[in-house]
């Protein structure tokens, strides 16, 4: 087999960690298989990094920040290839442009245009292990980028699909993906398996075991993804098509987010173009939005209630004032103190219900729900952050989560 392992931070987080990894390594390569290796940063390392350019200068330029953020994965993947040279294992640390990532310019949320890989598989052939910086790349000025955060996992599975790899294993804290983060609820319980889909979904609504972003390329190229710990040894979760074997219960996971805002503006003349006249600008300032809610017009007004990444509260609160003048509407406001909740699964498209049993739940566990917006396969509700973790466990034991899930009748 060819196989891409990736490292998180806690992972490589100090040297005995890295020695363990090493061992990880060269387990897979005596069991007969062509390694290539992405790491993280040690734990910790990227945002230490960040914090020292804020202590010289508010505003940092990104180009700098960039340069100076690579800066942490580099480090692991020398010492980790000085660590597997010890042991007689040929292998060579790249950094991402050495590497063959090229990304698009914009710096610190870069996207990957294509990996050119050739020369590491050439490696691979013979043997060798080569030890890649995830989270970075070279734009077409040459300059470094990065990925955004949690971005190795996406460099992670863009190699692995550039060397033509059978699966890409990631290695991190927890042994799978759970039913929701066992850090908030600890009878969370492991999933053996879990459609791209699903993983996608939980991902994108806060999950952040894997970054969104891994988990669409993985779905795009149909790569399998093995996440699993490199702390025990023991069966992880494979993230891949949707098949008959996988559970069918109507809810798969929980995910929750607390980086949410909500802004409203009220009183606006319901006239063609006002949701563009609202959403135009924010998008200008490259912010996105997530869940929107609008109000049906009375009596000629409307109101739009929207959500927003919780930094970019304030921008938004400005462009809204802005926004408001230009339209005439009666007033803005917003709270960012809000979370998100969703409860995912590709079941729900075949059980009833789902929704009624959540906004119950939510009832009786004396959760308010401000917004609430739904696809085919999850439901998400924006609720006060103070009752994130109430509604989490109230969710998890309703749709009876920590059991097994039972095949449908
Ligand atoms: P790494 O540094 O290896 O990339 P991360 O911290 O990015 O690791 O991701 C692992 C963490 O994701 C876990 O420690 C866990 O707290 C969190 N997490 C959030 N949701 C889930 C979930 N549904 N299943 C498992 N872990 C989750
Ligand atoms: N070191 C980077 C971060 O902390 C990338 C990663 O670990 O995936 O975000
Ligand atoms: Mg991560």
């Amino acid at each position: 087999m060819r196989l891409v392992q990736k490292f998180g931070g806690t992972s490589v987080a100090d040297l005995n960690r890295i020695r363990h990894v090493a061992d990880i390594v060269c387990r897979e390569r005596e069991a007969g298989n062509e390694v290539a290796v992405v790491v993280s940063a040690m734990a910790g390392e990227t945002n230490r990094l960040i914090a020292l350019a804020h202590e010289l200068a508010p505003e940092p330029k990104q180009r700098e920040l960039d340069a100076l953020v690579a800066t942490g994965e580099q480090v692991t993947a020398a010492l980790l290839a000085i660590e597997l040279n010890r042991r007689g294992v040929p292998a060579y640390s790249f950094t991402g442009g050495q590497a063959g990532f090229r990304t698009t310019s914009s710096h610190f949320r870069a996207r990957i245009l294509e990996v050119q890989a050739e020369h590491l598989v050439r490696h691979m052939q013979r043997g060798h292990v080569p030890v890649v910086t995830g989270f970075q790349g070279v734009n077409e000025r040459g300059e470094i980028t990065t990925l955004g955060r949690g971005g190795s996992d996406t460099s992670a599975v863009a190699l692995a699909v550039a060397v033509g790899a059978d699966r890409c294993d990631i290695y991190t804290d927890v042994d799978g993906v759970y039913t929701t983060d066992p850090r908030v609820e600890p009878r969370a319980r492991k999933i053996p398996k879990i459609s791209y889909e699903e993983m996608l979904e939980m991902a994108s609504l806060g999950a952040k075991v894997l970054q969104v972003r891994s988990v669409g390329l993985a779905m795009r190229y149909g790569m399998p993804i093995y996440l699993r710990s490199s702390f025990v040894d023991a069966p992880g979760t494979l993230v891949t098509k949707e098949d008959q074997t996988m559970e069918r219960a109507a809810v798969t996971g929980i995910a929750f987010n607390r980086d949410e805002a909500k802004v409203t503006i009220r009183g606006i003349p319901d006239r063609p173009g006002i949701a563009a006249a609202v959403f135009g600008p924010i998008a200008e300032a490259e912010i996105n939005v997530d869940v929107i809610v609008q109000n049906v017009s009375e009596a000629g007004v409307t109101d739009i209630t929207f959500t927003v990444p919780r930094q970019d509260f304030r921008t938004t609160l400005r462009i809204m004032e802005r926004v408001k003048a230009e339209l005439g509407a009666r007033e803005v406001f917003g709270d960012d103190t809000v979370a998100k909740v969703s409860i995912v699964g590709v079941g729900m498209r075949s059980h009833s219900g789902v929704a009624k049993t959540m906004f119950e739940t939510l009832a009786q566990a004396g959760v308010n729900i401000a917004m609430i917006t739904t696809s085919e396969i999850k439901i998400t509700v924006v609720i006060d952050e103070e009752k994130l973790e109430t509604a989490v466990r109230a969710l998890h034991e309703a749709f009876r989560l920590h059991e097994p899930a039972r095949e449908e009748a």
